[in-house]
Order: C-alpha cells, then structure tokens, then sequence
C-alpha cells in the first residue's frame, strides 16, 4: 500500500481556472507547465517560462524545469479542438510524472483531460476549495 507514489485524485478549481485562462492568454500559442499537489490535490501550476508555437518546444521547455519532488506531472496546451495526445506527448508524460493533463481549445471547463503515462484517462474530481471552508 504505501508505495510511495504520489496519489492524486482531484485538482482545484482555482488552479485549473488558471491552467484556462494562461491556455486562452497563449493562444494560439501553446503553453506548458508542470504540476504540483498537496494532500492529493493538484493545487498549483509551475508555467514554463517563454511560450512557444508548437507542440516540440513545448516539450522541451519542460525537458530544462528543474526536477521538484511535488510535481506530479505536467499540464500543456492544444491550440486546436482536440484533446488527444501525441505519440510524443505519450512519451513526455512518462517522464513528467503519473497526471497529465491536455487542455484544447477553446478552452472551456470541459475542454480537457487527464491522462496516465500509458495514456489511459484518469478522472479527476475538480476541488473548489471555498465551498469546503463557507
Ligand atoms: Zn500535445
């Protein structure tokens, strides 16, 4: 049981109103960033610095972050409606970490998902922190 893997199974809504609206603000630009959890919650989002106009030097922003034990895994954008991966986004994600996360536009709060190295989608309860302490 206590494997030591990190364990997330929700994101707050905060922090994904962030991840929409840094993806808006890039478009039609791509952005990228990593992801950091508390207490098995993604709550924060580490953005690459710079942003880029395709899916390669996106990647490889994320390949010069510096490696943070918190991260959990990474976050980027699809300018175009489609939240499916690439075969090399597939392998980004094994090296980020377990949660993935593709965002496409138009960038919605339906308009992305979270993916497993394997590429399996993982759901992910969105968290809205106030509601909890009101
Ligand atoms: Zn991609």
């Amino acid at each position: 049981m206590a494997s030591g893997k990190k364990r997330v199974t929700g994101i707050s809504a905060e922090t994904l109103n962030l991840i929409l609206e840094v993806s808006r603000s890039t478009h039609p630009n791509e952005f990228a960033g990593l992801l950091r959890a508390t207490k098995g919650v993604i709550s924060d989002v580490i953005l690459v610095p710079g942003t880029t106009s395709n899916d390669t030097s996106a990647r490889m922003l994320l390949d010069m972050m510096p490696l943070d034990l918190s991260i959990v895994g990474s976050v980027h954008s699809h300018p175009v409606h489609d939240l499916r991966y690439s075969s090399a986004d597939l392998n980004m994600f094994g090296c980020k970490g377990p949660y993935n996360i593709i965002v496409a536009y138009p960038y919605t709060e339906k308009d992305w998902v979270c993916y497993d190295p394997s590429g399996k989608i993982i759901e992910l309860q969105v968290v809205d922190e106030e509601q909890e302490s009101a």
